[in-house]
């Protein structure tokens, strides 16, 4: 069958691969633990799944909905954004879609020509580059190093900033790496953004997942100037452990969110409603469950932050927020005659049954990616099998 260039050239999204493998193997009976899922593991609140079945049964939930999302919806992401940004939004400024996903999907396509590139920090989620790249834009893969936290400069950022320069990507707290930008970098980077005019693209999905004593500063409370230069993406996926409910959001620029009304109008018609009613009791109804995953979060992190920092060739930072350990393990390969992170991960599934992604995906092939969405016994009991499997691959190569 004849298959397009776009679709050839695409790679697969890394950390389903990932899992998908995992899951291949457990259901030939193996006893897999795997740390790959990029997903909370506690069942959506009762309180939204009521409200789902409530709009099932009064009939809302059958019928084609407003392209930019149901109104009870607008308003309730409006609001939720007034509450824990202090940022005002008009309706016009709001679109819903089937996942931050494909909100950032959509906006790619709204946004860019062929040839305008996007600067994307490194380490960063799988699926940027990829979509980027669907919209006929070039990325800029701009590398956050270790010793920095993995996080960039403005340094860094005009060095790579080109006339071709349409947006750039900041993802706080960072899937992988857990990281969360200060108000001072924010600052420095957003006055950049809008002295060049650079749309900051905010991937603020994990911005209620941060632990012990680190703050999350959304870039576009920092300034008026700064926020009239930012999409901010965000979504109920990871906050209230709806990721199967597919709801996004982007909030910005009256003209990008008609743009991409209009693409979403030819694409996807509307976010799916029964999951749009139950995202309104979500980010309007109680929000103790939200406070309630995330302690659970932080005591997995600071459980196991201690253990993994002491598995030999393994060097990391302690996360601040998300739901990540991204330590660079190239010390832990060298040790066991390893060059490549995927032979190393594969070996790590079929010989020690623990399925973790690699690096690779996320730009950063030192690294490993392995997700405390995970209860802390089938964590830790992974964390013996990968100490075992390291010490015994030392002692024969
Ligand atoms: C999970 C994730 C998303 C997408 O979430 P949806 O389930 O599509 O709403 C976007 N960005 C990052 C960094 C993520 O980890």
């Amino acid at each position: 069958m004849h298959i397009a260039k776009r679709a050839n050239q695409l790679e697969p999204s890394a950390t389903l691969a990932a899992s998908a493998k995992a899951n291949a193997l457990k259901a030939q009976g193996v006893d897999v633990l795997s740390l790959t899922v990029g997903e909370p593991d506690f069942i959506t609140p009762e309180n939204i799944q009521k409200a789902a079945i409530q709009a099932i049964q009064d009939g809302r939930a059958s019928f084609y909905k407003p392209t930019a999302g149901i109104p009870e919806l607008i308003e309730a992401i409006i609001s939720r954004t007034q509450q824990d940004y202090g940022l005002t939004y008009q309706k016009d400024q709001v679109i819903v879609a089937d996942g931050a996903k494909f909100i950032l999907f959509n906006l790619f396509q709204a946004i860019l020509n062929e040839g305008d590139e996007v600067i994307i920090p490194t380490p960063y989620w799988v699926s940027y580059g990829e979509q980027v790249k669907l919209a006929m834009g070039t990325p800029i893969f701009v590398e956050g190093k270790q010793t920095e936290s993995f996080k960039v400069t403005v340094a860094q950022l005009e060095a790579a900033r080109t006339p071709k320069t349409q947006a750039m990507i900041l993802n706080s707290p960072s899937n992988p790496t857990g990281n969360i930008y200060s108000k001072e970098e924010l600052t420095q980077i957003g006055n950049w953004a809008v002295a060049h005019n650079i749309l900051i693209i905010a991937d603020d999905i994990y911005g209620k997942l941060v632990y012990n004593d680190n703050v999350f500063t959304p870039i576009a409370t920092i300034s008026e100037a700064i926020r009239k230069q930012t999409i901010v993406v965000n979504g109920v996926s990871k906050s209230y452990s709806m990721t199967g409910w597919r709801i996004g959001y982007a909030l910005g620029d009256e003209t990008i969110i008609r743009a991409m009304v209009k693409i979403a109008s030819q694409s996807i018609s509307n976010a799916t409603a029964v999951s749009q009613y139950a995202a309104v009791e979500a980010l309007a109804g109680a929000q103790t469950k939200v406070e309630e995953m995330r302690q659970a979060f932080e005591n997995r992190l600071n459980e196991i932050y201690p253990k993994i920092a002491l598995l030999p060739g393994f060097t990391l930072e302690k996360p601040q927020g998300a739901f990540y350990f991204f330590p660079n393990v190239s010390a832990a390969m060298t040790m066991c005659g390893y060059s490549d992170v995927n032979d190393f991960v594969a070996d790590l599934l079929t010989e020690a049954h623990v399925a973790v992604v690699t690096g690779i995906g996320f730009g950063a092939p030192e690294h490993i990616r392995l997700s405390y969405a995970t209860d802390l016994a089938t964590f830790e009991k992974a964390l013996g099998r990968i100490e075992t499997f390291i010490r015994s691959k030392k002692q024969t190569n």
